[in-house]
Order: structure tokens, then sequence, then C-alpha cells
């Protein structure tokens, strides 16, 4: 084992996730270190739920990174007794061509899924206007996530296992005020970009999320009768999650927005975004033209360029590792990504071209992604 210690920044999906992957590789000393907490309300993972879906395109490194996750959240969640997956079905509606790409990945990664026409979507799911689009693919074994409850029992698996946790800011100048370590990972998430301006090329955008309120007593739109969505057939497109223990049923645009500070931003939602909602709600779930919102969220993507994951080593700090890029799809892929960055930073792996901070050299890496 060439490695003894490592600390880790960040307690959200990818830091959280790359800590226990160590320490269960044999990592001697672990420390997760966060400024206000695993999941908290400025982190990219707060919130309740994140959708969970091997749907990805052509980008088959995700799927194939989906089908490992899958099955370490339900060992995790089972070996924790804290209910993390809600095998709620994941509908991805569209059918072009990314959705064929993604059904010949879904065949390869092994993932069950079921090619929808849009006669049987109407069929089976009738709470929900079929029109303009053509067909869906559905995943029985996606669902979603309880967001912010996972990155808590992940940073109490963590020390469970033997690593510590403090709740600490760090400065990344001066990593050696957090304690003597082999490496220093760095999954800052939406915070990344401003820690290293001229590597990571991470930005945080502005992203509002909203929970409507059913009907009284209309059970339609709660996990067990509709599945984790995203209708592909706009744009713009939209995504939601549906009862998240009975907290609403939850709406959002999934483009990109404004850059913003997570430390300071004011997360009060805009009336521009909630009319978005309502007017893509009314048109999608007639049932709920006019619901209330019973909740909020105004939450932050953390871009990279190509909208692609960043992990990799500092260019020039050898012991510095660079963990996020999530990009609005990360959080599903926290066990395999955590395992994947513990495997590169203990020198069992080499670091992969496609997560490495060399695709951005002059430029590169092309315009801000908008993979859900
Ligand atoms: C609205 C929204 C919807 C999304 N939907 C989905 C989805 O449906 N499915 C999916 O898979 N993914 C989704 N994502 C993406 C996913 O949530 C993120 O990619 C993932 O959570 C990123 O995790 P992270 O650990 O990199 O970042 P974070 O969770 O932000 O963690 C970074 C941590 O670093 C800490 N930190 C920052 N600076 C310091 C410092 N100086 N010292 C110490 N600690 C520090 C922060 O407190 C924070 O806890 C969505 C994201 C958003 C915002």
């Amino acid at each position: 084992m060439p490695t003894g210690s490592v600390i880790v920044v960040g307690a959200g999906a990818f830091g959280g996730w790359t800590a226990l992957a160590l320490l269960r590789a044999g990592c001697r000393r672990v420390k997760l270190v966060d400024a206000w907490g695993p999941g908290n309300s400025r982190s990219s993972s707060g919130d309740e739920t994140r959708v969970i879906r091997g749907c990805y395109g052509p980008n088959a490194v995700y799927t194939q990174m989906v089908a490992r996750a899958l099955p370490m959240w339900r060992e995790n969640e089972q070996r924790w007794g804290v209910r993390l997956l809600e095998p709620a079905g994941a509908l991805w509606m569209g059918n072009g061509a990314y959705e064929r790409a993604a059904m010949r990945c879904l065949r390869e990664a092994e993932l069950p899924f079921e090619e929808v026409s849009a006669a049987e979507g109407r069929a089976r799911w009738p709470q929900m206007n079929w029109d303009g689009i053509e067909g869906a693919v559905y995943e029985p074994e996606g669902g979603f996530l309880y967001a912010r409850r996972a990155c808590e029992a992940v940073m109490r698996a963590v020390v469970a296992e033997g690593g510590e946790y403090v709740q600490q800011q760090a400065d990344v100048t001066s990593l050696a005020a957090l304690g003597e370590a082999d490496h220093y990972v760095i999954a800052g998430g939406p915070w990344l970009g401003a820690m290293f301006p001229d590597i990571a090329r991470v930005t945080a955008t502005r992203q509002e999320v909203f929970y409507f309120g059913t009907p009284a007593g209309d059970a339609r739109f709660d996990e067990r009768h509709f599945p984790a969505w995203v209708d592909n057939s706009g744009p713009p497109r939209f995504y939601g999650i549906p009862g998240n223990e009975w907290r609403g049923f939850k709406a959002a645009m999934d483009v990109p927005g404004v850059p913003l500070d997570p430390s300071l931003v004011d997360r009060t939602p805009s009336p521009a975004a909630l009319e978005q909602a309502r007017e893509f709600l009314a048109r999608r779930f007639p049932a709920l033209a006019g619901a209330p919102v019973v909740e909020h969220r105004v939450c932050q993507y953390e871009m990279s360029p190509d909208g692609d994951l960043i992990v990799d080593r500092h260019p020039r700090r050898a012991n510095v590792w660079l963990v996020g890029g999530g990009s609005g799809h990360g959080f599903k892929l926290g066990p395999a990504l955590g395992e994947m960055a513990a495997q590169m930073v203990l020198s069992l792996d080499a670091v992969r071209a496609e997560f490495g901070l060399a695709r951005f050299a002059d430029g590169a890496g092309g315009g801000v992604g908008e993979r859900k």
C-alpha cells in the first residue's frame, strides 16, 4: 500500500464516496473535511432527491458507471439500514438519435430497459399529457436517490469504518494547515472553479427547483404511480421526481443558468423560473395546472466546459487531486466515481484521459454541456 493518509476536502457526493472508497481500499488514515457539512443547502448534493438512470445517449462511459453504481447504492443502503434508493423507475422521454444510442449503451451495460411508444405511454401513465412525445425509454431499475440523506450516511460510514470527519474550511493554498497527509483530494463541487481558476474551469450555475403540491388524496404523482422522469422532447429539457416522501411533485428545467457564488448567493426563487415551471407543468401534467408551490430550492450545477467529470492530479502539485465536474448529472455516479478516484490516488489505476485536466488545455473542451 503506497499511501497511508489522505485528506479529502468536500463531503458532498464526490468527496464522501471517495473518502469511503479510500478506506475500503486499505488506506490507513482518511480525514474528510467540509466547511458546512455533508449535503448542506449550499452544496450541489443538497436537496432531497436526485434522478438515477443509465440513459446517457452515446456516452457509454456513464452508462457503465451507473451499472457499477446501482448495486453499490443498494449494497450500502442494506449495510447501513438507511433508505437511499427509491426504485420508482426512470422514464426518459424522446426517441431521436440520443435515445437510440442510449439504448445500445444500456444493452451493452446489461441495464434493463423498455422502449415505450407514445400510445403505450398514454395507456400506462395517463396522468401525463403525451402530446409532442414520440416515445420513451423506461428503466425499471432506475428511480431516485435521497440526496442529502445519502451524503450524511456516507460521512457516518467514513467515521464508522475508521476515518475522521471534521467541519472546517480548507484553504487550498495551504493544505498542510488541515494536517499532514500523503495526498489531498479536493472535491469542492461548485467551489472547485474558484479554488483552481486556471485549472479546473468549473462554473457554478443557478438552478431553480420547485415542489408542487398535488391534489388532496390524489396518489397519481407519488413514487408508486409515476417514475422519475426527464422530458427530452423540448428544448428546453425539464425533469422531475414524484413523491419525495410526501414533499410534492418536483419539477425543474435542465438548462445551466447564470453563474453564481455558491457561498453568498441568496436562494430565493425567481418569478421567471417559477413561471417557466408552471407553464411546463400545466402542459405536461394538466391535473397540476395551478398547483401551489410547497417547497423550492435554488441549487447550482458545477459545470465543466464539456459536462464531463474531472478526476485528475493537479498539474503542479503532485499530491493534490481534483475530483468534480458533476455538471448536473454526477450524483448517481457517486459510489463508482469514488471507487475510481480512490484507485487513481492510490496509484492502482492510471488517470483516464476523458476525465483528465489536459482536455481543457488551450480552451479545449467545447461549450457548456447540458447533460442531465
Ligand atoms: C438542481 C440540481 C439537480 C441535479 N440533478 C441530478 C440528478 O437528477 N441526478 C444526478 O445524478 N445528479 C444531479 N445533479 C448533479 C449532482 O447533484 C452533482 O453533480 C453532485 O452532487 C456534485 O457533488 P460534489 O460532491 O462534487 O459537490 P458538492 O455536493 O457541492 O460538495 C462539495 C462540498 O465541498 C464543501 N466545500 C466547499 N468549499 C470548501 C472549503 N473551502 N473547505 C471545506 N469544504 C468546502 C461544500 O460545503 C460541499 O459540501 C443535480 C444538481 C443540481 C444542483
